[in-house]
Protein backbone atom coordinates (compact mmCIF):
# COMPACT_ATOMS: atom_id res chain seq x y z
CA UNK A 1 0.00 0.00 0.00
CA UNK A 2 1.12 3.24 -1.00
CA UNK A 3 -0.34 6.69 0.29
CA UNK A 4 -0.23 10.46 -0.64
CA UNK A 5 -1.22 13.23 1.35
CA UNK A 6 -3.51 16.19 -0.09
CA UNK A 7 -3.73 19.13 2.08
CA UNK A 8 -6.48 21.20 1.53
CA UNK A 9 -9.33 23.01 2.80
CA UNK A 10 -9.49 26.10 5.32
CA UNK A 11 -7.87 24.17 8.18
CA UNK A 12 -5.58 22.64 5.78
CA UNK A 13 -6.38 19.25 6.65
CA UNK A 14 -5.00 16.01 5.44
CA UNK A 15 -6.40 14.43 3.03
CA UNK A 16 -4.66 10.78 2.61
CA UNK A 17 -5.73 8.83 -1.28
CA UNK A 18 -4.34 5.25 -0.46
CA UNK A 19 -3.59 2.70 -3.07
CA UNK A 20 -3.49 -0.63 -2.63
CA UNK A 21 0.25 -2.16 -4.90
CA UNK A 22 -1.27 -5.23 -5.76
CA UNK A 23 -4.61 -4.51 -7.49
CA UNK A 24 -4.58 -0.68 -7.90
CA UNK A 25 -7.74 -0.15 -5.59
CA UNK A 26 -8.29 3.29 -4.02
CA UNK A 27 -9.65 5.06 -0.82
CA UNK A 28 -9.90 8.55 0.45
CA UNK A 29 -9.47 9.25 4.13
CA UNK A 30 -10.73 12.33 5.49
CA UNK A 31 -11.83 14.45 1.88
CA UNK A 32 -12.39 17.56 3.93
CA UNK A 33 -12.13 19.51 0.50
CA UNK A 34 -12.83 18.72 -3.20
CA UNK A 35 -10.61 20.03 -5.69
CA UNK A 36 -9.06 19.32 -8.96
CA UNK A 37 -6.16 16.79 -7.35
CA UNK A 38 -9.37 15.02 -6.33
CA UNK A 39 -11.37 15.50 -9.37
CA UNK A 40 -8.56 13.80 -11.52
CA UNK A 41 -8.27 11.05 -8.34
CA UNK A 42 -12.38 10.19 -8.93
CA UNK A 43 -11.73 10.31 -12.69
CA UNK A 44 -9.25 7.69 -12.19
CA UNK A 45 -12.32 5.15 -11.12
CA UNK A 46 -10.36 3.32 -8.81
CA UNK A 47 -11.72 4.75 -5.88
CA UNK A 48 -13.65 1.91 -3.56
CA UNK A 49 -14.36 4.14 -0.32
CA UNK A 50 -14.17 6.90 1.73
CA UNK A 51 -13.30 6.64 5.01
CA UNK A 52 -13.89 9.13 7.71
CA UNK A 53 -11.72 9.48 10.98
CA UNK A 54 -14.59 11.40 12.25
CA UNK A 55 -17.36 13.71 11.71
CA UNK A 56 -15.83 17.51 11.89
CA UNK A 57 -16.59 19.41 8.92
CA UNK A 58 -12.54 19.96 7.98
CA UNK A 59 -12.19 16.38 7.72
CA UNK A 60 -15.56 15.83 5.85
CA UNK A 61 -16.47 18.76 3.60
CA UNK A 62 -16.21 17.23 0.45
CA UNK A 63 -16.91 13.23 0.66
CA UNK A 64 -20.28 14.00 -0.71
CA UNK A 65 -18.90 15.76 -3.88
CA UNK A 66 -16.52 13.02 -3.74
CA UNK A 67 -18.92 9.82 -3.52
CA UNK A 68 -20.91 11.43 -6.38
CA UNK A 69 -17.75 11.73 -8.32
CA UNK A 70 -17.28 7.90 -7.36
CA UNK A 71 -19.73 6.12 -5.98
CA UNK A 72 -18.01 4.97 -3.41
CA UNK A 73 -19.71 4.56 -0.23
CA UNK A 74 -18.65 7.49 2.99
CA UNK A 75 -17.93 5.15 6.05
CA UNK A 76 -16.84 6.20 9.94
CA UNK A 77 -18.06 4.80 12.58
CA UNK A 78 -21.88 4.37 13.87
CA UNK A 79 -21.35 5.95 16.76
CA UNK A 80 -20.46 9.15 14.49
CA UNK A 81 -23.46 9.06 12.38
CA UNK A 82 -25.59 11.49 14.38
CA UNK A 83 -22.90 13.80 14.66
CA UNK A 84 -21.94 14.03 10.97
CA UNK A 85 -25.15 14.60 10.72
CA UNK A 86 -25.65 17.75 12.74
CA UNK A 87 -23.95 21.23 11.76
CA UNK A 88 -24.13 22.39 14.96
CA UNK A 89 -22.33 19.60 16.65
CA UNK A 90 -19.47 18.87 13.52
CA UNK A 91 -18.99 22.66 13.68
CA UNK A 92 -19.80 23.03 9.66
CA UNK A 93 -21.94 26.41 11.04
CA UNK A 94 -19.58 27.72 13.72
CA UNK A 95 -16.09 27.16 11.77
CA UNK A 96 -17.57 26.64 7.74
CA UNK A 97 -20.11 29.49 7.97
CA UNK A 98 -22.96 26.39 5.84
CA UNK A 99 -24.53 23.97 7.08
CA UNK A 100 -23.71 20.64 6.34
CA UNK A 101 -25.27 17.40 7.11
CA UNK A 102 -24.04 13.60 5.64
CA UNK A 103 -25.40 10.53 5.38
CA UNK A 104 -22.89 7.65 5.97
CA UNK A 105 -23.89 4.57 3.90
CA UNK A 106 -23.07 2.22 6.37
CA UNK A 107 -21.49 3.06 10.04
CA UNK A 108 -18.52 0.63 11.00
CA UNK A 109 -17.45 -1.16 14.56
CA UNK A 110 -14.04 -1.19 16.62
CA UNK A 111 -12.08 -3.79 15.54
CA UNK A 112 -13.87 -4.36 11.94
CA UNK A 113 -11.44 -4.69 8.75
CA UNK A 114 -11.46 -3.51 5.75
CA UNK A 115 -10.11 -5.13 2.45
CA UNK A 116 -8.98 -2.63 -0.12
CA UNK A 117 -7.64 -4.67 -2.46
CA UNK A 118 -5.01 -6.93 -0.76
CA UNK A 119 -4.22 -4.25 1.95
CA UNK A 120 -5.89 -4.89 5.01
CA UNK A 121 -7.36 -1.81 7.34
CA UNK A 122 -8.35 -1.80 10.69
CA UNK A 123 -10.68 0.23 12.13
CA UNK A 124 -9.71 1.54 15.95
CA UNK A 125 -12.28 3.34 18.06
CA UNK A 126 -10.28 6.24 19.32
CA UNK A 127 -13.18 8.37 21.14
CA UNK A 128 -12.44 11.40 23.06
CA UNK A 129 -11.87 14.61 20.09
CA UNK A 130 -14.98 13.09 19.25
CA UNK A 131 -17.10 9.91 20.73
CA UNK A 132 -17.44 8.37 17.51
CA UNK A 133 -13.41 9.24 16.15
CA UNK A 134 -11.31 6.29 14.92
CA UNK A 135 -7.99 5.48 13.54
CA UNK A 136 -7.63 3.37 10.25
CA UNK A 137 -4.34 0.85 10.76
CA UNK A 138 -2.51 -0.79 8.01
CA UNK A 139 1.01 -2.60 8.97
CA UNK A 140 2.77 0.44 8.13
CA UNK A 141 0.91 3.45 8.86
CA UNK A 142 -1.56 4.74 11.06
CA UNK A 143 -4.06 7.31 10.19
CA UNK A 144 -4.69 8.94 13.29
CA UNK A 145 -6.82 12.10 12.15
CA UNK A 146 -7.45 14.41 15.45
CA UNK A 147 -6.62 11.92 18.09
CA UNK A 148 -2.91 11.96 17.09
CA UNK A 149 -0.70 14.88 14.90
CA UNK A 150 2.72 15.21 14.89
CA UNK A 151 3.67 15.85 18.68
CA UNK A 152 0.54 16.55 20.06
CA UNK A 153 -2.82 15.25 20.24
CA UNK A 154 -6.44 17.04 19.29
CA UNK A 155 -8.32 19.05 21.20
CA UNK A 156 -11.22 17.66 23.57
CA UNK A 157 -13.21 20.81 23.87
CA UNK A 158 -15.75 20.33 21.14
CA UNK A 159 -18.83 18.60 21.03
CA UNK A 160 -19.11 14.77 22.27
CA UNK A 161 -15.09 15.49 22.84
CA UNK A 162 -13.47 13.97 26.01
CA UNK A 163 -10.17 14.46 27.78
CA UNK A 164 -9.61 10.97 29.89
CA UNK A 165 -11.06 9.32 26.51
CA UNK A 166 -8.72 10.94 24.46
CA UNK A 167 -5.94 9.82 26.55
CA UNK A 168 -6.63 6.25 26.68
CA UNK A 169 -6.97 6.51 22.81
CA UNK A 170 -3.65 7.88 22.71
CA UNK A 171 -2.11 5.31 25.27
CA UNK A 172 -4.03 2.33 23.24
CA UNK A 173 -2.14 3.72 20.07
CA UNK A 174 1.32 4.00 22.14
CA UNK A 175 0.74 0.35 22.23
CA UNK A 176 0.79 -0.37 18.31
CA UNK A 177 3.86 -2.75 17.33
CA UNK A 178 6.31 -1.72 14.95
CA UNK A 179 7.01 1.69 13.85
CA UNK A 180 4.39 2.89 11.63
CA UNK A 181 4.08 6.18 9.88
CA UNK A 182 1.89 8.44 12.18
CA UNK A 183 -0.53 10.40 9.57
CA UNK A 184 -2.74 12.68 11.78
CA UNK A 185 -5.31 14.94 10.06
CA UNK A 186 -3.58 17.97 10.46
CA UNK A 187 0.57 18.67 10.43
CA UNK A 188 3.75 16.44 9.07
CA UNK A 189 3.91 13.10 8.98
CA UNK A 190 5.93 11.09 11.63
CA UNK A 191 6.87 7.86 12.90
CA UNK A 192 5.74 6.47 16.28
CA UNK A 193 9.65 6.31 17.75
CA UNK A 194 9.54 9.66 16.64
CA UNK A 195 6.59 10.31 18.71
CA UNK A 196 7.27 8.24 21.77
CA UNK A 197 10.76 10.84 21.51
CA UNK A 198 9.01 14.03 21.37
CA UNK A 199 5.61 13.98 22.02
CA UNK A 200 4.53 14.37 25.75
CA UNK A 201 1.06 12.68 25.46
CA UNK A 202 2.49 9.72 24.26
CA UNK A 203 5.99 10.14 26.77
CA UNK A 204 3.47 10.29 29.83
CA UNK A 205 2.38 6.52 29.05
CA UNK A 206 5.77 5.33 28.48
CA UNK A 207 7.11 6.81 31.59
ZN1 LIG B 1 -11.52 17.43 14.31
Amino acid sequence: MRYEVLIGGPMDVNCYVLTDGATGAAAVIDPGFFDERLRRIAAGGRVEMILLTHGHFDHMAGAEELRRATGAPILAMETERALLADAKANASRLFFGRDIALDLDRGLSDGETLRLGETVLTVMASPGHTAGGCCYLTKDAAFTGDTLMAYTVGRSDLATGDEVALLESVRKLAQLPGDPDVCGGHGPVTKFSAEKERNPFLRYFLA
